[in-house]
């Protein structure tokens, strides 16, 4: 088993979504594979912000809703045949509708409290990797597309959700079990309560999604799936003259994410240190 998780900027579009797919496609030949992505780039600050404006009793978040919608319509339009467009298409619309019935509730009872504001993130998540599973099987590729809120449980903890690994795990694996699939797609970043409430795995989560999959599973290794060259010696963005590191331990891997290196969740560094499952972090638009 291998786990690729790919981040928001990795799926922001159609012509990203390919590439993945591409990527994705040559290496499930290896290997049986798991693929975790993000909400589409920039999707779950706009569901955020949603959020924030319907609980301010702020008419405007109806039109951000319709701009996010309007933007995964035109990924499915571009990104799929015909005949495959319109079932997806019907269904992101439903998805949209049940997003405006919640952020409704929000903006009547004036509070987002954090429990809303988790299924309002969940949205991202279930769209994206949605698309991606369908532009799969229109290239004839079977994948199964594992719901990650029936799968991955939490508990409330001191400073956020804490995954109750033991029912999570069983449940990865009997949903691998019962699903033979070569290609697995899971929604990264979110998961769900003993009550079944939807709840998330904190800003950067889906790492950690993947991260926790690979554990379950015993995976060969884990890929980290984002748009710069590997952990780096700052911020490339930042500090142009930026170099990749080439290996690095688990535990300055952890120290960095800790002091603020985007690439990698902090917490997914345990998960793979506990079965020693290498991480290996790439570059979508780089990939060699
Ligand atoms: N979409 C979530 C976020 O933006 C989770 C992730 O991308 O890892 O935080
Ligand atoms: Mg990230």
């Amino acid at each position: 088993m291998q786990v690729l998780k790919f981040g928001g900027s990795s799926v922001a579009d159609a012509a990203n979504i390919s590439n993945v797919v591409k990527i994705v496609r040559e290496s499930v030949k290896k290997d049986r594979t798991i693929l975790v992505a993000s909400a589409i780039g920039g999707c779950t600050d706009k569901l955020i912000e949603i959020g924030k404006l319907a609980a301010m009793q702020d008419e405007s978040y109806n039109k951000l809703i319709d701009k996010l919608e309007e933007r995964h319509q035109k990924i499915i339009w571009e990104l799929l045949p015909i005949d495959y467009q319109h079932a997806l298409s019907s269904k992101t619309k439903n998805t949209f509708n049940q997003l405006r019935e919640i952020c409704k509730g929000v903006f009547y009872l004036k509070e987002l409290s954090n429990s809303s504001l988790d299924l309002i993130m969940s949205f991202g998540e279930v769209l994206s990797t949605r698309i991606i599973s369908e532009r799969f099987s229109s290239m004839g590729i079977n994948n199964f597309w594992a719901d990650a809120r029936e799968i991955i449980k939490t508990e409330p903890g001191s400073s956020g959700n804490v995954v109750i690994k033991q029912i999570s795990y069983s449940n990865i694996k009997k949903t691998l079990s019962s699903n033979r699939q070569r290609l697995i797609i899971v929604p990264g970043f979110i998961a769900s309560d003993i009550l079944k409430r939807t709840t998330t795995l904190g800003r950067g989560g889906s790492d950690y999604t993947a991260a926790l999959l690979a554990e379950a599973t015993d995976a060969r290794e884990l890929q980290i799936w984002s748009d710069v060259n590997g952990m780096m010696t700052a911020d490339p963005r930042i500090v142009p003259e930026a170099i990749t590191i080439r290996h690095i331990s688990y535990k300055e891997a952890q120290e960095l994410s800790h002091f603020g290196a985007k690439v990698i969740y902090p917490p997914t560094i345990q998960p793979a240190v506990s079965k020693g499952i290498p991480i290996v972090v790439k570059n979508t638009f780089d990939p060699e």
